[in-house]
């Protein structure tokens, strides 16, 4: 029998199986993946952002952790020879409303702690020549990195410590008892005195396995990116972002410079005809339905209709998508538009509809279930993975 068994080799699953083994170094842990390797989905389909903390509730978790996190992120990739780069990031605002909007922005980055500049028109020309708008902050602590290679690494070292991963083993049922947790996987039967699951956007059905409806469900949103082409790599020197209408839970499409050079535009935010469907093309019927059949998700989808079809509109026809960049990168045109491949991020709703904002932990005597780890939980892997050691040690007889 196992100590702990954390269903997940995403970089949240990743982090807290090595980070456990530190604090536990004689516990006995298995990680249990369905994929073939660590980071096939979120962890290893985003914009590889080492967020600095602009946006997030001050004195939520999101505001603490991705802090925290922009930091520990970095010295990772140092102990572990990763390549990261400390790049910046502008908000850009483009209109007179936008300007009015990163006004509140700049008093949120204040109340989290943050180091920033406010730009006027002329120092964001200098910083960035083929960008266009009347004022930006600048904030200096935003990274790059590719968190597929974190997540290797993290997996390496628990390994290192002696943890165990089994890949290609999907859980298909849980029991708990007083005792033990039991796991049926596609692998045969595993038991460990606790469970950590970490699983992505299967994390409501993972929580109903435990004989639990939750109170919330995952919606799928898929990100789509494009790539620009090598002519213009250097196009920009810092991530550009535009500044977020406020009554949307998404950043809006930006101009991502990443790890290897290249430089992708994006990510939209459309609904998922299937969880893991990376294609436009992907569909499923039953994912479907088990999204559409939620009121929560049928609220948040009225109450955003508009946007929602804009959004989707932009992701059939470049041209709309085009524009989006276009209002502050006016020189990028449809033929630099190519094919980058999607992600589908895994956004936790309420009942009442509501797309949970913080991150979000479900418990039961024996298990601890990462139930909303959204955007920034990249950077925030290595203190959500603490905090769950820290609950893990309060909560359990370790
Ligand atoms: C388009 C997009 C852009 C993003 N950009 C950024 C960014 O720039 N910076 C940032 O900080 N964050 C970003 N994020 C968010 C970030 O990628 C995620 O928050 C983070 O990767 C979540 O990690 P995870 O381990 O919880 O989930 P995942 O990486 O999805 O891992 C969950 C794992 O659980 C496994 N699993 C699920 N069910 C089972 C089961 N039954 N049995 C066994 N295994 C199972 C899955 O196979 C998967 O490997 C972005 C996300 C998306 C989609």
């Amino acid at each position: 029998m196992y100590d702990f068994l954390i269903i997940g080799g995403g970089i949240v699953g990743m982090s807290t199986a090595m980070q456990l083994l530190g604090r536990y170094p004689d516990k006995k842990v298995l990680v249990l993946e369905k994929e073939g390797g660590p980071a096939e989905h979120q962890t290893g389909h985003n914009s590889g952002v080492i967020h600095a903390g602009v946006y997030y509730t001050p004195g939520s978790l999101k505001a603490k952790f991705c802090l925290e996190g922009n930091r520990d992120t970095k010295v990772f990739c140092q102990e572990n020879g990763i390549k990261y780069e400390e790049c910046g990031k502008l908000l850009v605002a483009t209109n007179e409303l936008e300007m009015e909007r990163m006004k509140a922005l700049w008093e949120r980055t204040e109340a989290n702690g943050l180091e920033r500049y406010w730009l006027n028109a002329g120092e964001l020309r200098e910083r960035e020549p083929n960008i266009t708008g009347i004022g930006g902050i600048f904030v200096p602590s935003s990274g790059i990195v590719n968190y597929k290679q974190v997540t290797e690494a993290m997996a390496r070292r628990f390994v290192e410590k002696g943890g165990e991963i089994r890949y290609s083993a999907e859980v298909t049922g849980l029991s708990e008892s007083a005792s033990e947790v039991r796991a049926s996987t596609t692998q045969g039967s595993f038991s460990g005195r606790y469970l950590i699951s970490c699983s992505g956007l299967m994390a409501d059905r993972v929580v109903r396995m435990l004989g639990m409806e939750p109170e919330f469900r995952i919606c799928p949103f898929r990100g789509e990116y494009y790539l620009l082409p090598e002519k213009h790599n250097r196009i920009v020197n810092h991530l550009i972002y535009p500044i977020p209408d406020p009554s949307m839970p998404f950043l809006g499409v930006h101009l991502t410079r990443m790890i290897d050079g290249t430089v992708t535009v994006g990510p939209n935010a459309v609904l998922a005809w299937m969880r893991e469907g990376y294609r436009k093309t992907d569909i499923s019927l039953a994912d479907s339905f088990e999204t559409l059949s939620y009121p929560g998700i049928r609220k948040v989808l009225q109450k955003n209709f508009k946007p929602g079809l804009i959004e989707m509109k932009n992701s059939l026809f470049k041209g709309g998508y085009l524009k989006e960049v276009q209002k502050y990168c006016p020189m990028v045109e449809k033929s630099d538009l190519t094919f980058y491949p999607a992600g589908v991020r895994a956004q936790a709703v309420s009942r009442d509809g509501k797309l949970v904002d913080d991150f979000l932990f479900v418990k039961t005597p024996r298990t601890i279930n990462v139930c909303n780890a959204p955007s920034p939980a990249a950077t925030s892997a290595l203190p959500i993975g603490r905090y769950i050691i820290a609950e893990a040690s309060s909560q359990f007889d370790l």
